[in-house]
Parts: structure tokens; C-alpha cells; sequence
């Protein structure tokens, strides 16, 4: 094991995912052959977890050899999923010994249906153990760099960890999908909110803004640090509390022009790889500043590469397949 790693604990959800391929959408009542099926394993917190896991060491290296060491916090089902899910989170680095299964649950399910022409989805998400994960439960070790947290666990235990996290001392980033509106303590002291299009809308209330500055200025004002707001194919948006008190303008990174082939698993890569650059600089920091441009531009170039291949957790990366700036 290297000596003082970086630790991030990813606070998250863990589902099973129960693809279906179909020709189109079967009506209410009619039963339809499907053309492929297939089970993954997903939830927010999971996918970004294994983000952070491939994205702090190259594909060869071990784990423990890494830098960087990933913990998934959450729960799963003593069910017919659980082992083998927990299986490929260690098998990719994670470690899971903070997942607890729970006895009699269920481990969370999406059941997905793809309509093969149109590629369109339908998705009904049975939250399962995640929604266990319930009240004010401390999940912060204490010893983490940084804690990420989506919001596919209970809003309760996610505000009351990061509070908790903050208040010893950890980076707390915050990518807060699927969007729910959230009290004004959620972005209180929060260093890094992470946000797509969509989330940051409904979140600041601005349904058409002018400019990104305008969007980021609103979380900027609740309490956030760093705001990043992720624009697809268009790139990144990136604005922080000094630029915004010193009347600068945020900052707007361009996308990797790219062949597309599925964008299922940008977002949780764009994260695992900012994640790791936090991690890593507050493992070493001893006052230099954070370089927030260089997290960006190199969350950008990895998440690029998640958009060339189909698959939500099968498309993330490792660290050495991502290309030097
Ligand atoms: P998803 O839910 O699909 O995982 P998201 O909605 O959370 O993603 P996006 O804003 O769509 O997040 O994408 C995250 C990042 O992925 C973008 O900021 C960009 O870096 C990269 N990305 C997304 N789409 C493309 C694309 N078409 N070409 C190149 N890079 C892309």
C-alpha cells in the first residue's frame, strides 16, 4: 500500500441494472419478444466510484499500488445480485467493506427498456437497500481527503454527511442527480458543486438563462465554492466564489471533438475524474492553490473518451487510456 493515500469515500447508491433491447415499446397489456438483455451494474454512486477507482491508476497497475484509494459507502440487498456486484467493484479497485447488506432487502434495480430504433429509454428505478441508508447515520470515516455524494440515497442522509464531512475537514463535492430541490444548507461551505444542464436549472430556478455566469452566481450566492456546470457535447462550464467576488467572468472549456457513439456514463466519468484531482491535491497540498483549470481540462478529455464507446460502467476509462493535454 502506497504511504498516505488519497481517500475518497463515494456516499452513493448501488443498483443492478436489467437491460432490454425492443423494437419499440410494448402497450399496456401486450408481451413482446426483446433482442438482447443484459445485467449491469450502476447506480450513480457505484458508476462513480469505479470512476474513480480506473481513473487514479492505469489499468495494470493494483490498487493498493495507486495513489489514490476509493471507498463505496452504501448498501445492497442479501439477495442473488449482491456478491457479484461487490465482486466487480473490488475486482475494479473499490473497496467495498462500507457497504453493508442488509438482511431481507433487496439490492436497488433499473429495470431499462431500450427502443433499439430510437435509441430512447424508459427506466423504473426500485431504490431497494439504497432507501435503507436512511436518518441521521454518520457514514464519514473521518480520515477521507474528499467525500462525493450524489442524490440516489436519501436526501436526509446525504445532507447530514455532508455537513459531517465538512465539518472534519474533507473536500465535499456534490453532484446532485437525480435534481431534487435542496434546502440552502446542502450548498452552505459545499466546495464543489457538480451539475449537467438540466440539474443546474432546475436547481438555481433559472429555467432560460442568458449566461452560465448568471446560473453559477446563484449557487455561488447559497454557500458553493466551485461551481461546474457540464454541457455535453458543448463542454464545461466552470465559475468559482474568487472570480465571482472579483466581478470575473467564468470560464468555459470546449468539448473533445469526438466519433459519439453512447454518452451513458460522461457525466459519473467527468466526475471520478475531477474527484481524483481534488483528492490528490488535498493529499498534498500544504498551501498551494487547487488547480481547477487542469481538473477540468483533464475531466474533460477522460470524459470524452466514456462518449466513443456504448455502456454506462464498461465505457469508463483508466487513467493511462486518457489523453496528456
Ligand atoms: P450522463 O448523464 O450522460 O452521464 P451528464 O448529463 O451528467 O451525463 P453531460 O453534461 O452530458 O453530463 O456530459 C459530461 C461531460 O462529458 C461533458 O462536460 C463533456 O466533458 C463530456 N461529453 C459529453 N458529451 C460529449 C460529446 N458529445 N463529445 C465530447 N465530450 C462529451
Amino acid at each position: 500500500m502506497t504511504p498516505n493515500p488519497a481517500i475518497i469515500s463515494v456516499i452513493g447508491s448501488l443498483n443492478v441494472d436489467l437491460v432490454s433491447r425492443t423494437p419499440r415499446i410494448p402497450h399496456a397489456g401486450e408481451t413482446l419478444t426483446s433482442t438482447s438483455f443484459a445485467i449491469g451494474w450502476g447506480g450513480k454512486g457505484a458508476n462513480q466510484a469505479v470512476a474513480c477507482a480506473r481513473l487514479s491508476r492505469s489499468r495494470n497497475q493494483a490498487q493498493n499500488d495507486a495513489d489514490v484509494q476509493v471507498r463505496m459507502v452504501g448498501a445492497v440487498g442479501a439477495d442473488e445480485f449482491h456478491a457479484g456486484f461487490l465482486a466487480a467493484l473490488r475486482e475494479d479497485g473499490v473497496n467495498v467493506d462500507r457497504v453493508q447488506i442488509l438482511e431481507g432487502k433487496k439490492t436497488g434495480v433499473a429495470v431499462i427498456l431500450v427502443e433499439t430504433h430510437s435509441g430512447e429509454n424508459r427506466i423504473l428505478v426500485f431504490p431497494g437497500a439504497n432507501g435503507e441508508v436512511k436518518g441521521k447515520r454518520d457514514l464519514v470515516e473521518g480520515d477521507e481527503g474528499v467525500v462525493l455524494f450524489q442524490l440516489e440515497l436519501p436526501v436526509e442522509v446525504v445532507l447530514h454527511n455532508m455537513k459531517i464531512a465538512r465539518d472534519r475537514g474533507a473536500e465535499t463535492i456534490l453532484n446532485p442527480a437525480p435534481a431534487i430541490p435542496l434546502p440552502n444548507e446542502a450548498y452552505q461551505g459545499l466546495r464543489h458543486l457538480m451539475v449537467n444542464e438540466t440539474e443546474a436549472a432546475l436547481l438555481s430556478g433559472i429555467e432560460n438563462p442568458t449566461s452560465w455566469d448568471e446560473v453559477a452566481a446563484v449557487f455561488i450566492s447559497r454557500g458553493v465554492e466551485n461551481v461546474i456546470i457540464t454541457l455535453g457535447g458543448e463542454g464545461v462550464f466552470y465559475k468559482t466564489a474568487k472570480q465571482q467576488s472579483e466581478s470575473q467572468k467564468g470560464h468555459m472549456v470546449p468539448a473533445l471533438k469526438v466519433k459519439v457513439v453512447d454518452t451513458t456514463g460522461a457525466g459519473d466519468t467527468f466526475a471520478g475524474a475531477y474527484t481524483v484531482a481534488v483528492a490528490r491535491w488535498k493529499a498534498m497540498a500544504q498551501g498551494a492553490d487547487f488547480d481547477l483549470d487542469a481538473a477540468i481540462a483533464h475531466a474533460n478529455r477522460a470524459a470524452s473518451m466514456t462518449v466513443q464507446k456504448a455502456g454506462a460502467q464498461s465505457s469508463i476509462p483508466w487513467a493511462n487510456e486518457v489523453p496528456e493535454a
